[in-house]
């Protein structure tokens, strides 16, 4: 299948209509009440204090020039600036930024991040358009939010279906608009324009280490769990090489495609050899398998790593695992949490499981301000440190 007919609308997953917001609203508000705090604050916090939605116009490579729409809200900045992903996807909508914004406020408080929480996204099917297309609109989408944003004010990272060079092409403008080099302004970056080594791995080891942490707490060995993940892209696929290497059977992966099963356990450095650049390995294979079959197969664990919504109420009472591990943003909606519970799986939540990231991001930011880099060993120990701590 030709990677321009990807449809990454239709093949992620199941994703249920997006109450995503709605379902941060009633989450935070039944926290705020069995904390006692006053109805204020969660009259304060159930939104943005900042929400901005630009239009970004850009010339094509055919000539033509397309307008693309993009947010950025800001959650709450009274622990410090605010910090949170940019995601380039089709299904990006308001309502879906402004929740992963509060979600990143608690996943920073979680973690004692002295950050608010913040996420920015633009509606577009990064596979369909060209590299110089996707440069462009990196650059516009800055140009755009470069009044609110800022190494002390809002410090955007990658998300899903970003990464380094996208990150780069940010800084590089934001640079240009404020005149000095201001490596802070952003992370994820290369590590040549000041990225942090151990961020591109971040994710994926602190899913790992709180993984561990749950073996530990459950006493069985790593190496006696079956592990299914849903998900091949930055945290999906170095996840399932760590688990290979320690010797756990990862015997289920998805991509944007579909899946791919075997009870035996998978070949994963084959796969990894043999993916494309967005991480897709089911476009060969012939036992390929839909992402909900692949969701409802047996495992011990089982680890979404991709869209948010795909545990739902409609596969929550099929799901055949002992525990979920959320390893990307808001996969269980609350119904299915609901259903989880009363079947007795584990869920580790995503603001926990998947802190590794926006950590790291921290340590990358510490290392801009103080012009000092460390090395991969320090970043990892600081990582583990930080990651356990919270469990
Ligand atoms: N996008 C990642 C997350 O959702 C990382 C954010 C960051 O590094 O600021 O946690």
């Amino acid at each position: 299948m030709a990677i321009e007919s990807l449809d990454l609308k239709k093949n992620e997953g199941v994703k249920e209509k997006d109450n995503s917001f709605s379902e941060f609203q009633e989450i935070l508000k039944e926290a705020v009440d069995i904390l006692n705090y006053p109805p204020q604050v969660f009259e304060f916090l159930k939104k943005p204090m900042r929400f901005l939605e630009v239009s970004i116009p850009i010339r094509m490579d055919n000539g033509q020039t397309e307008i693309f729409q993009g947010y950025r809200a800001q959650h709450n900045d009274a622990a410090g600036p605010t910090k949170g992903g940019i995601r380039f996807h089709p299904d990006v909508t308001p309502e879906d930024v402004k929740a992963l914004a509060g979600w990143m406020s608690l996943k920073c408080g979680i973690t004692d991040l002295p950050y608010g929480g913040a996420k920015g996204g633009i509606v577009c099917d990064p596979r369909k358009m060209s590299l110089d297309e996707l440069e462009r609109l990196s650059r516009g989408y800055v140009r755009a939010v470069s009044q609110i944003v800022g190494p002390t004010k809002d410090i955007p990272a990658p998300d899903m279906y970003t990464n380094s060079q996208i990150m780069a092409w940010m800084l590089d403008e934001y640079d240009h608009i404020r005149e000095f080099d201001s490596p802070g302004f952003i992370t994820g970056k290369p590590i040549a324009l000041g990225g942090s080594k151990g961020r591109e791995t971040a994710t994926s080891k602190g899913v790992l280490y709180t993984l561990q942490m749950v073996c530990e707490l459950k006493r069985i060995p790593l190496t006696d769990m079956r592990v299914i993940i849903q998900g091949f892209g930055n945290v999906g696929s170095y996840l399932a090489q760590y688990l290979y290497d320690l010797g756990a059977k990862v015997i289920g992966i998805g991509d944007a495609l579909g899946g791919l099963y075997d009870e035996n356990g998978l070949d994963i450095p084959y796969l990894l050899e043999n993916r494309d650049s967005f991480g897709i390995i089911t476009n060969r294979p012939t036992n390929r398998i839909t992402n909900q079959e692949l969701l409802e197969k047996e495992c011990d664990i089982l680890i979404p790593a991709a869209i948010s919504g795909v545990i739902n109420k409609q596969n929550g009472s099929r799901l055949n695992c002992n525990i979920v591990i959320e390893a990307a943003n808001g996969p269980t909606t609350k119904e299915a949490l609901k259903i989880l519970d009363e079947r007795e799986i584990l869920v580790v939540p995503d603001i926990l499981a998947n802190s590794g990231g926006v950590i790291v991001s921290y340590f990358e930011w510490c290392q801009n301000n103080q012009g000092y880099y460390w090395t991969e060993e320090t970043v990892d120990t600081r990582l583990k440190e930080k990651n356990n701590r919270q469990l």
